[in-house]
């Protein structure tokens, strides 16, 4: 199958002829070709995304939102034929992809009505001839590149209010999930969205990403990725000034106190590790539990697991998935290898399974247990991007979270008690931007996403999401 961009409305291949290869992480085989587009061409998208900026911000909002609602009805009538693409180029579950459907679906129709409420200010003066108008326009052109982990709701996490703020966009998928991107650009297309409003390339990430950010008329980069990355993005970008957002690594605690509930923490700490394979950006990383519930937990823990189905997504009642790649793989395997040099513990899993010869697809990692995990390890400190899931002991609060806190990483962070003031003291000196207080599938639609330190900068969902869209002006009246 060969599959094209989309640029000014018409589906292009590269000029030269240029493609490169999807593979379905659970077998290697390749899925289909997308183009390696040209820089020439990524301008191209950028001019037709500047082209078309000026009619689609001066729609009104309610005519922007009533496209975005068709786009909504048009991918939840697809959302099996989307849910299967997700997992055959991403692996997880079908169910997750599905639900990831759903989940992405819902951040079009939050925008689609959040378009109408945005607002300004009319503010007294300090002179009796003079009124402050403040009002709220699009900041332009905006670049959204996003990661392969949710490869369908992190871009309509970002184009939804980009486009409900009057902003136009070109958007560039991870290179190992393009299709599912493909596929919402095709139903952008049967929703009538006007010639230029939304773009799409693939090809050289560097490539393009240097092109993005050389162009003055990029005037946002939205990205959802590694902090290695965000950071070039941020440096990078000042040469221009552009706005950005980003949603960077994590490095999740999860706390479970002695007056937790130990059924829902098992739960929680299973949903929150083990959900796409643990290649979740605010998938729990350090499992804090009180040491005098230690035994329980790992006991009632690793019958859990032992529950989980291992497969390809497309079987039948899959609970985990293959890894992304090879490079997944080795991760995992130093990680859990550093560990037990160190003095870990395998608890239940701690074995890989991958192809016979290197290839691009069939790397599976068992979900595994690791107890007395300590600081001086790589799995301490490093993001892991798997499913494994590594304990530490605790004895006091303070303790707990001072080495909570003790990361550059602030983005999601749990922890589990039935005490409503420790609960919320604790959750009020946690430096995370997101916490889950019992609960361990925080992510909504409604609520605000993104880290404190240097998991990121903004917010993406709810009212919040739309703001790091829009330029505030103030127009200054003399009567
Ligand atoms: P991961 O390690 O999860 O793949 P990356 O940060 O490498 O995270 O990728 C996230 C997104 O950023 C992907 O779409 C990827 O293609 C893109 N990307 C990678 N490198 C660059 C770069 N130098 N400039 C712009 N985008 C990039």
């Amino acid at each position: 199958m060969e599959y094209k961009n989309f640029i000014n409305g018409k589906w292009v291949d590269d000029h030269h002829q240029n493609h490169f290869p999807v593979y379905n992480p659970s077998t290697g085989e390749i899925l289909g070709n997308v183009p390696k587009i040209s820089k020439e061409q990524v301008s191209e998208a950028i001019d037709s995304a500047s082209a078309a900026f000026p009619a689609w911000s001066k729609l009104t909002a309610e005519k922007r939102g009533k496209y975005l609602k068709r786009l909504y009805q048009l991918i939840l009538n697809h959302k099996n034929e989307l849910g299967e693409l997700i997992t055959l180029e991403q692996g997880k579950p079908l169910k997750e992809a599905i639900g990831e459907v759903v989940y992405g679906a819902g951040f079009v129709e939050w925008y689609s009505e959040e378009a109408k409420r945005i607002r300004g200010d009319m503010l007294p003066s300090s002179h009796t001839d003079k009124r402050i108008m403040v009002i709220k326009q699009p900041v332009g052109v905006v670049a959204a590149i996003t990661p392969w982990n949710f490869p369908f709701a992190m871009i309509t996490r970002k184009i939804a209010p980009a486009l409900a703020a009057g902003c136009t966009v070109i958007i560039k998928p991870a290179s190992q999930t393009p299709l599912c991107a493909i596929k919402l650009i095709e139903l952008l297309d049967e929703a009538g969205f006007p010639k230029g409003v939304v773009n799409l390339v693939t090809g050289d990430s560097k490539e393009i990403g240097e092109t993005f950010l050389e162009d003055f008329r990029v005037r946002k980069i939205t990205f959802t990725g590694s902090t290695a990355v965000g950071k070039h993005l941020y440096k990078s970008s000042a040469a221009t000034m552009k706005r950005l957002s980003l949603e960077l690594g994590g490095h999740a605690p999860f706390i479970l106190f002695d007056d937790g509930n130990m059924n829902n923490a098992v739960a929680g700490a299973i949903a929150s590790k083990f959900r796409n394979c643990g290649q979740v950006c605010i998938a729990s990383n350090r499992f804090y539990i009180h040491s005098s519930i230690r035994t329980e937990f790992i006991e009632k823990l690793v019958t859990g697991i032992q529950l989980l189905k291992q497969g390809d997504g497309l079987e039948k009642d899959i609970d985990l998935g293959p890894l992304i790649d090879g490079k997944a793989y080795e991760k995992i395997s130093s990680q859990i290898k550093d560990a037990v040099s160190k003095g870990a513990v395998i608890e239940c899993g701690g074995k890989g399974k991958s192809p016979d010869h290197p290839g691009n697809g069939g790397y599976f990692y068992e979900p595994t247990v690791l107890s007395n995990v300590t600081p001086d390890m790589k799995i301490y400190q490093e993001e892991t991007f798997g499913p494994v899931l590594p304990i530490i002991e605790f004895k006091n609060d303070n303790e707990v979270i001072e080495m909570a806190n003790a990361t550059t990483y602030g983005l999601a962070a749990y922890l589990y008690t039935e005490s409503l003031s420790r609960g919320i003291q604790v959750s009020e000196a946690l430096e995370y931007g997101i916490v889950g207080l019992n609960d361990g599938a925080p992510s909504s639609v409604q609520a605000p996403f993104g880290g404190f330190k240097e998991s990121g900068l903004d917010r993406e969902g709810g009212h919040y999401g739309i703001e790091p869209f829009l330029e505030t002006k103030y127009i200054s009246i003399g009567l």
